[in-house]
């Protein structure tokens, strides 16, 4: 179906947020498209307006102070991620996950930002930002707000984000600099697709958490996990947070045993 929208692209985060004032579900931003083009064609929105944030000069920065910690811009790609010197240095679990999103070609264009507005429950970033305790930084005409990746997720594709605003960047702070984990996810091809579970495990030092997709209305992490706990303790310990569903990709049985299984070789490999 042929869908007419108005495109705009502004030149400062000011006229940004001008156009997006009124909050009115008839616009939409803007990143890589590689969800909303998709929903836009489905039927799922009807935007308007398409609002372009690519324009505006800084969005697609990484910076990252030894003091500060990491920010992302919101029109940085997951390829970026995947080639960021520093970040490949200090936060690998954020590679380990971005590697497993999606093929070369949508990862070119898939910002980090979209993917976690996107909210969808099968999100690859999710579970290496909830684990490393990200922050959604937000911004409207009313002001700056910043909301904890964890409380950001309220349901499935639903977040906290209100229409008339927008994600500036996410920041992970310095203390999680040198975290050492690994995600890894099932998918039911060798190909890309999307997760059948999704299993990060990482080790914060005062203990472990673990973040996991595609097993619950949103991603989810466990609290922090003592390092001296047994396996069975570390499996009960996420079957807490995972409130998995049978659906086409399989049954939630078999979700419920993988996430199990790959939170014990994922334990094994990265806390033992
Ligand atoms: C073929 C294919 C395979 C895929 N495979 C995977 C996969 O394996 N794993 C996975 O996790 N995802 C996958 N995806 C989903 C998708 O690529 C990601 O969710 C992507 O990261 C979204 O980023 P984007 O820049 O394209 O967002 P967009 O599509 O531009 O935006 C997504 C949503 O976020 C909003 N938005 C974007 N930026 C901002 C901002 N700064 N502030 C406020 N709102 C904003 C948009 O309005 C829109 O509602 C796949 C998609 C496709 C098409």
């Amino acid at each position: 179906m042929l869908v007419t929208f108005s495109y705009k692209a502004p030149q400062s985060r000011e006229q940004l947020l001008d156009m997006i004032a009124t909050g009115e579900s008839d616009s939409k931003l803007l990143a890589g498209g590689t969800d909303l083009l998709v929903n836009i064609r489905n039927g799922v929105y009807r935007p308007k307006m398409v609002v372009d944030l690519k324009k505006i000069p800084g969005v697609d920065a990484i910076t990252w102070d030894k003091k500060t910690g990491l920010k992302i811009g919101p029109a940085v790609t997951i390829n970026e991620i995947l080639t960021d010197a520093n970040i490949r240095q200090h936060y690998p679990l954020l590679c380990s996950c971005a590697r497993d999103l999606a093929s070369f070609q949508i990862r070119n264009r898939a910002t980090v930002v979209g993917n976690i507005v996107n909210a969808s429950p099968c999100s690859d970033m999710a579970p290496a930002l909830l684990c490393l305790d990200a922050t959604v930084l937000i911004e409207s005409k009313q002001g700056k707000r910043e909301v904890p990746i964890a409380e950001f997720f309220t349901g499935v594709k639903r977040t906290a984000l209100k229409p008339n605003e927008m994600v500036t960047s996410l920041h992970i702070p310095a203390d999680k600099a040198g975290v050492r984990g690994v995600y890894r996810k099932l998918k039911r091809i060798q190909g890309h697709d999307l997760g059948i579970v999704g299993v990060a495990v990482a080790n914060v030092g005062k203990g472990a958490r673990i973040g996991v997709s595609s097993s619950a209305p949103t991603p989810v992490v466990t609290p922090l996990l003592p390092l001296s706990l047994s396996l069975p303790e570390v499996i009960e310990a996420v079957n807490v947070i995972i409130h998995p569903i049978s659906d086409v990709r399989c049954s939630k049985e078999y979700r419920t045993f993988m996430v199990g299984e790959y939170t014990k070789r994922l334990w094994k490999e990265v806390i033992s």
